[in-house]
């Protein structure tokens, strides 16, 4: 029979599909199916589900569409999974199918603030000064608490605050400004880039910045993200080294090579840009400051499953005298997901619960996250708690 899928339209290919052999040893490391024990909430499920639409045997319907917006796209499964199953990407095709197939009202909606107001940088900044002055007048306290609780704390100061001229000498290397970390991390970028000049670079940052497209890609926007990553590759492509200081971003700009990889004008440029990228811990900085104290340590997914970083994080702690302290969870995802904490509330509330719990387990005072995503879901996970835990990139710790 011949596949169902949407014509036109991203899909999972054939090919990745039949590298699951259905063995379920991803199982135990999927949250949304420790939280649930449904086959249709595990890896092994949604590829079922993906396989039965490539077969003809159902459609990108109400069903399929509801199991994979469940999905975090944590990839803790691809990194379990003993076949290789490209399941990241596997979930990206997918998503850019139900986006298709949503109804027009309501992809507008998710539209409007994926397209409208991230992927625009002065629009993403005019979103940053609405929610500093909001929050200066305490009038977010009347948000719906999904909102709520996926909302960064933006201050009119941090708004405020520019980031620093180029830092050091050597080789340029260009970080990224991005879109949520530009109006609610500036810290963490301040302490990037000095670390950027500590490990021998010129630091820089581009003229215009931008999105890198990582929250499109999640959401199925396939178009949007990949006009989002040439943007960013014009930019930035002069620098040696580009650097993120997001989990999320890091990861999708190693992955712009493969996104543009259909396009014969960007694909080279795309995959020598994609090779030039490094995570903001993987830079050979020494330390600013020696931090006395032990430092609990939650690793993004998109660290540790998409990119395998863990023991850096640990490294930029010791190498300052912290001592790095492991949750008890095994490394699970927080709920956070992109925006997968306002579109799917009750399962990010599950998860961002667990972890907030795990980290005040640990009695540190101050916990290492490198992801905007998981530091929003972090933050206000041990607030609504009433802990005090500080929240912070592992570099902004040692600046
Ligand atoms: S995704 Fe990998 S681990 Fe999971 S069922 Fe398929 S082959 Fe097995
Ligand atoms: S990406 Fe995460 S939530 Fe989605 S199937 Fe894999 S392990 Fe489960």
């Amino acid at each position: 029979m011949s596949a169902n899928w949407i014509p036109g339209v991203p899909a999972p290919t054939h090919d990745d599909l039949n590298t699951c052999v259905q063995c379920g040893l991803c199982l135990p490391h999927c949250p949304t199916f420790r939280v649930t024990g449904l086959e249709t909430s595990s890896p092994r499920g949604r590829i079922a589900a993906m396989r039965a639409v490539q077969e003809g045997q159902a459609t990108v319907d109400g069903d399929f569409t509801r199991f994979t917006d469940e999905c975090l796209a944590c990839r803790a499964c691809e990194a379990a999974c003993p076949s290789s199953v490209p399941y990241g990407r596997l979930i990206e095709a997918a998503r850019a199918q139900t986006e298709a197939a949503r109804p027009v009202a309501e992809r507008a909606v998710r539209r409007a603030g994926i397209n409208g107001v991230i992927g625009h940088r002065r629009l993403t900044r005019l979103m940053g000064w609405g929610l500093a002055v909001m929050q200066a007048l305490r009038l977010d306290r009347l948000a719906p608490a999904r909102l709520r609780m996926a909302t960064p704390r933006v201050t009119l100061r941090g708004m405020r605050q520019p980031l620093p001229e180029p830092v050091g000498d050597g080789p340029e290397a260009m970080l990224l400004t991005g879109c949520v970390m530009d109006i609610a991390f500036r810290p963490a970028h301040r302490a990037t880039l000095h670390a950027m000049g500590r490990a021998g670079y010129r630091a820089t940052t581009p003229a215009q910045g931008g999105c890198c497209g990582a929250l499109a890609a999640h959401a199925g926007e396939v178009e949007e993200a990949r006009h989002l990553a040439r943007q960013r590759i014009a930019e930035m492509e002069g620098a040696q080294v580009v650097v993120a200081d997001s989990a999320g971003c890091s990861a999708h700009l190693r992955s712009y090579g493969h996104l543009l990889a259909d396009d014969p004008a960007w694909a080279d440029r795309a995959r020598a840009f994609s090779a030039r990228v490094r995570d903001a811990v993987e830079l050979d900085a020494p330390p600013a400051r020696t931090v006395d104290e032990r430092v609990a340590v939650h690793d993004a997914c998109h660290h540790l499953h998409a990119q395998g970083i863990g023991p850096e994080v640990r490294r930029v702690l010791r190498d300052a005298g912290a001592t790095p302290v492991d949750l008890g969870d095994g490394g699970r995802c927080c709920g956070a997901g992109g925006i997968y904490n306002v579109l799917e509330p009750e399962m990010a509330a599950t998860l961002g619960e667990q972890k907030a719990r795990a980290i005040m387990a640990t009695g540190a005072r101050v916990v290492a996250v490198a992801n905007p995503g998981c530091a929003i879901q972090i933050r206000n996970h041990l607030r609504a708690q009433g802990s005090e835990i500080q929240v912070r990139h592992p570099l902004e710790i040692v600046d």
